[in-house]
């Protein structure tokens, strides 16, 4: 397929905001694509060359790929900035300034999809000296040839900002479409996506076979997407929603999925980023494990023998930052509290239900460095209270209920798991928000540049962004200055086109980081936009930020369907 007709279809979407007519321009390009094709344009769609997970980074900033429009249109680089300045935005600079240029050149040959991606991987692996030249270079080769529309994508995709508004969803739905002429494979299409975290692989496997994707199984060292509890108010609600149930203690540590085939062991975190590195002595523990192969899950924290208590997540990992990685296992040995099973030595367990899963897990667990969660069976809600009591005291957060017919609910925030926190009802409460915005400093905090964020919600029904707070307080010095100098990066001319909102910050930033904010309550306001009804969003009343969550991505932020059920709570 011509990178042509993938063009064309993105600028089609691009001015549509629909979920049904993108759906149905993408489905017609998965229904003309080859499977290999298809991977490709899954990844691209994402803006990523490989699953996430991988970490494939193009290692081009907006300066070169600035050079490389230089090169290629043979403007000035006064030109080029002057058009930039202008547009704000990259593709738009690179399709005007070059379709200028292609008036007067002759020769061009048509770019292929494929032709397209692998480029792009060969600039993705330029590494050392030398190496921004050659991606400069590799870069301006790719435009020689592009049409002006494709140069458009083609460099936002390597600014990382293809501005489609396409989410997973969408695509998944497409795949859908284009092959039964309706959403009626998503379920099991979404079901592969949530165990493989690989939206190309997804693509290309239903492609070549759909069948493929109903007996779709997991694999080790490709990461499952964590299931998520809801949240109720008390151990009555619980016993009423679940009867008889599970309850397990709620470690405040690191989640990590851990994956062991033989004597190779792959540690991954909430975000599905390898993080083997950071973890050298559970890898020990986990080689010594029976089981051939085996992924499971649990929650990674620090003991203090001498003052008999756990390490918080933040204080974990601000102590094994701090020390080298080996002296910091020796000082502050992690342990992991597993609580869920997904594969063992050729089956997959995710859908068993919880007790036979917990059961297998019990069955090859020694006691050693890496524990079981404590766990136990009730069937009261005074049993639920006291477990909860239990776990405070020893400064757990809190506690996880736990159906026990459940399957491991994949990427989903379900009933499966129902988390009782000490915050809920009492104190304070949080939620984890995306940033989208910031505001310079005024007064007093003019010298940090900085003076607090615009944040948002994630609505996973429509896949976009609705703003739900401005956060003026509980910021350090030390962390204003660390936020200007982070957002400074991530800094866009325009909204970011997921987004709906209706105040706007000082810059706006792509949607990358997520941060923990507490707040008072939650009332309507016309100010934002999260599940807007009668022109009021919700927002929160007094938000303080309380920390930067780098184990969640901007789509596991708390969802608008959640903050719906607080805002009934508050
Ligand atoms: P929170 O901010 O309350 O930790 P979250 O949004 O990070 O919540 P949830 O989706 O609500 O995560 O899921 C509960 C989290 O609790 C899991 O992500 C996991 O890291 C943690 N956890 C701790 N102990 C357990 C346990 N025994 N079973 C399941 N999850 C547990």
């Amino acid at each position: 397929m011509h990178f042509d007709e993938v063009a064309i279809a993105f600028n089609e979407i691009e001015q549509r905001s629909g979920r049904l007519e993108m759906t149905d321009l993408l489905a017609r390009i998965f229904e003309k694509t080859t499977p290999e094709e298809a991977e490709r344009i899954a990844y691209i769609l994402q803006g990523e060359l490989r699953p996430p997970y991988e970490g494939i980074d193009l290692g081009m900033g907006e300066k070169f790929v600035l050079e490389a429009i230089r090169k290629a249109s043979g403007y000035p680089k006064s030109r080029v900035e002057k058009e930039f300045e202008k547009e704000g935005d990259l593709g738009l600079v690179a399709e005007k300034l070059l379709a200028k240029k292609q008036q007067q050149s002759l020769f061009q040959k048509s770019l292929s999809v494929l032709s397209v991606y692998n480029s792009m991987f060969k600039i993705s692996r330029f590494r050392g000296t030398g190496s921004q030249t050659q991606k400069i270079n590799r870069l301006v080769e790719l435009y020689n040839n592009a049409t002006p529309l494709e140069a458009r994508y083609i460099t936002r995709f390597v600014m990382g900002q293809l501005r489609l508004g396409v989410g997973d969803p969408t695509i998944l739905d497409a795949l859908s479409v284009s092959h039964e002429g309706d959403k009626s494979l998503r379920e099991p299409l979404e079901r592969a996506y949530n165990l493989c975290s690989d939206i190309g692989y997804v693509a290309r496997v239903f492609l070549e076979d759909p069948k493929k994707i109903q007996e779709f199984k997991i694999e080790v060292f490709k990461p499952i997407m964590p299931a998520m509890a809801e949240r109720l108010a008390s151990p009555k609600e619980i016993i009423a929603k679940l009867q008889k149930c599970a309850v397990e203690y709620k470690y405040d540590g690191f989640r990590i999925a851990i994956h062991k085939k033989g004597n190779r062991v792959e540690i991954y975190s909430r975000r599905l980023e390898k993080m083997t590195h950071m973890f050298p002595d559970v890898v020990k523990a986990v080689q010594k494990l029976k089981p051939k192969d085996l992924i499971f899950e649990g929650e990674a924290l620090a003991f203090n023998q001498e003052e008999k208590r756990f390490y918080s997540f933040q204080e974990t990992m601000r102590r094994r930052r701090k020390y080298e990685l080996d002296a910091a296992s020796k000082k502050y040995p992690l342990y992991v509290f597993a609580f869920d099973l997904h594969y063992l030595d050729g089956e997959d367990c995710t859908t068993s239900p919880y007790l036979e899963r917990r059961k297998k897990l019990e069955s090859f667990l020694p006691n050693g460095q890496i524990h079981l969660s404590k766990m136990r069976i009730v069937n009261t809600a005074e049993e639920i209270n006291s477990l909860f009591q239990a776990a405070l005291s020893t400064r757990l957060e809190g506690i996880i209920a736990k159906d026990l017919n459940a399957p491991y609910t994949a990427g989903k925030r379900k009933f499966a798991w129902i988390k009782l926190k000490k915050s809920y009802g009492k104190e304070m409460d949080t939620i984890d928000a995306v940033i989208v915005g910031y505001y310079r400093g005024k007064g007093a905090r003019a010298k940090f540049g900085f003076g607090g964020l615009l944040v948002a919600a994630y609505n996973d029904e429509t896949s976009r962004f609705e703003t739900i707070a401005k956060v003026g307080s509980g910021f350090t010095e030390e962390e204003m200055e660390k936020f200007q100098k982070m957002l400074e990066e991530d800094k866009v001319k325009r909204p970011p086109v997921n987004l709906d909102y209706a105040m706007e910050p000082d810059f706006w930033v792509h949607p990358r980081h997520v941060v923990e904010v507490a707040y008072d309550n939650i009332t309507r306001s016309p100010t934002h936009t999260c599940g807007m009804e009668n022109g009021k969003g919700l927002a929160l009343r007094f938000p303080r930020m309380i920390r930067i969550r780098d184990d969640k991505g901007p789509f596991n932020a708390t969802t608008t369907k959640e903050v719906e059920e607080m805002h009934k709570f508050s």
